[in-house]
């Protein structure tokens, strides 16, 4: 995995650079530590600021303790299904859910912003 970015905002390198990016490197890699969702994941650090962060930063799972189809709940919701059965059929919490839907949400709302930078009204 290559991070894409340093994740802490107020360093040089939170937004990379896309023509310098592949000839400087601006982390190290510090190893790797055991998670009970994932297993091994791996530690960077930033050369710059010296913040660490690992592969599930840039995650939209980051910092989730259970692993859920996100696709099947994206499916789900997009149906009409309710959160209350979406959370029984997946076999977790409703915040779970809700959790996730605000996530979806928010890599949602990303990406229409990303894609409608570059356009303008005539
Ligand atoms: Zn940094």
């Amino acid at each position: 995995m290559i991070p894409p970015f340093c994740p802490n905002p107020v360093c040089p390198h939170h937004k990379a650079d896309s023509a310098s990016f592949p000839i400087f490197r601006f982390y190290t890699r510090i190893g790797f530590y055991l998670t009970a969702v994932v297993g091994l994941v791996e530690r960077f650090k930033c050369k710059s600021c010296g913040r660490s962060f690992s592969e599930r930063t840039f995650s939209i799972d980051y910092y989730t303790k259970k692993n859920l189809d996100n696709r099947e709940i994206f499916r789900s919701i997009g149906e009409g299904e309710s959160v209350s059965s979406i959370s029984r059929h997946l076999q977790c919490s409703l915040n779970s859910i809700r959790n996730r839907l605000d996530r979806l949400g928010r890599a949602s709302i990303a990406l229409h912003a990303s894609l409608t930078s570059g356009l303008s009204l005539s």
